[in-house]
């Protein structure tokens, strides 16, 4: 073991920045946290904030939510509050609600090394970690030094017992302790190390970093469910496309999306990168303008070309189109769902619009006319600009497209019944007069 690992063991004095040393202002804090950490220490208990919350005060950002520590047991917690539900096995916590708000309430907990505590598995990793401790356990085993300063509610200091405010200062993410341990303990904080370096614009400290490219496979051990929360915190943070290049840097990417690398790897007209590039980026764009992203579109895009490849695969031992997609679909996202497990109402979505985008090539009258009624024709016509996007020929067919939603009246008719004489309006078919109900 490195002289590293001993330094987690060694409980000196914290460094301690009073009210006036550093720029965390309440005014910067959600009044709700307040009230929660108000109330436990007006309870006699200790009551901090930590993790995002003062990182990302301290680096003068809005913090995405805020965590408290503290000595109350967590059902102490919950009967300080009404709003409060204790969750988590692995790691039992109060969630204290206001609203749409949750404020995450952890008891201080213990590092395993130190009374053997914690349960891990064979590879180190911790089953469960429920032993509680004092606030200086607490520091030593959070996962990067910048995740574990303390503001305390008691006298407004910053607590800091890892060096973590320097390390903002100097803008590096460093695991606390021995890295392999510490990953080989809990594999996430790889993916936590990527996302916050992206995010925060730090870089890994070098021993931080060497042991991602090794270890990545230990992520194939995560529970399904929680790679999919991870993925979606790697994805829709805001900076999807900067994390996606650096979880390809690092081999990680492979791990949680493993047939859309193994396809981005034989590549041949360079499709499939830029596809998912400007689905990612695309992404972004809408966070940042406030608009709704879904986990279905950009599923849709990472795996499109596994999912092309086997309609193709398909198509070509004999299958009707129709069979050909159904079955391309079911094994594409049966193999991404045993590794990351996202929800049915997703991977539904995906389907389906993957199962439109045929429908936009070649239209006759009423096909268009019930392809624009479709409740997913927006998220498919998306996906088939994105596709245009990057460089499949459809630009002349997104036009279209683009036309006719913005026509009204005789306009649109007159789109619509120019269909018909075109020689790439399919077959002809058997017309009926179209009933009213058909219209719906
Ligand atoms: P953000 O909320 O902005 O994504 P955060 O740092 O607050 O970032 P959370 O997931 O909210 O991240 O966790 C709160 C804190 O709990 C972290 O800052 C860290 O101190 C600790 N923590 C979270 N996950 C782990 C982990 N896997 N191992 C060790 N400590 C962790
Ligand atoms: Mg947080």
């Amino acid at each position: 073991m490195t002289s590293e690992a001993k330094v987690t063991n060694l409980h000196h004095e914290p460094r301690v920045y009073s009210r006036d040393e550093h720029t965390i202002s309440r005014r910067n804090i959600s009044p709700n946290a307040l009230k929660v950490l108000y109330r436990l220490n007006g309870a006699g208990f200790r009551a901090c904030l930590v993790g995002g919350g003062v990182r990302d005060l301290l680096l003068g950002r809005e913090p995405k939510d805020f965590d408290i520590a503290t000595d109350a047991l967590p059902e102490q917690v919950r009967e300080l509050f009404r709003n409060c539900r204790l969750i988590g096995r692995r790691f039992r916590l109060a969630h204290v609600r206001f609203g749409p708000e949750i404020i995450e309430v952890a008891t201080f907990r213990a590092h395993h090394e130190e009374d053997g505590g914690a349960t891990t598995n064979d590879d180190g990793r911790i089953l469960r970690d429920n032993v509680y401790g004092t606030l200086d356990d607490d520091a030593w085993r959070r996962d990067f030094t910048v995740n574990a300063l303390y503001y305390d509610i008691r006298d407004f200091s910053v607590i800091d017992y890892v060096g973590g405010v320097e390390d903002l200062e100097r803008g590096v993410m460093r695991l606390i302790g021995d890295p392999e341990l510490r990953y080989r303990e809990d594999p996430v904080r790889m993916l936590r190390a990527i996302r916050f370096a992206v995010k925060l614009g730090f870089r890994i400290d070098e021993a931080s970093e060497r042991p991602l490219i090794e270890l990545g496979g230990l992520l194939e051990e995560i529970a399904p469910a929680r790679l999919f929360d991870e993925s979606l915190k790697l994805f829709h943070g805001g900076c999807a496309l900067q994390t996606f290049e650096a979880l390809r840097h690092y081999g990680i990417f492979q791990r949680l999306f493993p047939q859309a690398d193994a396809a981005l790897s034989h590549e041949h007209v360079g499709f499939p990168a830029t596809l998912i590039a400007r689905a990612l980026e695309n992404t972004d764009q809408r966070i940042q303008e406030g608009k709704s992203v879904t986990p279905a579109f950009l599923l849709a895009a990472i795996l499109w070309d596994a999912y092309e490849e086997q309609r193709t695969q398909r198509l070509a031992e004999g299958a009707s189109e129709q069979d050909a997609q159904a079955m391309a679909a079911d094994s594409v996202i049966a193999q991404q769902v045993a590794r990351l497990a996202v929800p049915r109402r997703f991977t539904q979505m995906t389907r389906e619009i993957w199962g439109l985008q045929n429908r936009f090539l070649k239209p006759t009258p009423k096909r268009a006319r019930r392809l624009l009624e479709h409740p997913r024709f927006r998220a498919a016509y998306d996906f088939l600009a994105l596709r245009a996007q990057a460089g499949e020929p459809l630009d002349d067919t997104v036009a279209w497209w683009t036309q006719l939603q913005e026509a009204e009246g005789d306009a649109r008719e007159g789109m619509l019944g120019g269909l018909r004489g075109q020689p790439g309006a399919g077959k002809p078919r058997r017309r009926r007069r179209r009933r009213p109900k058909e219209a719906t």
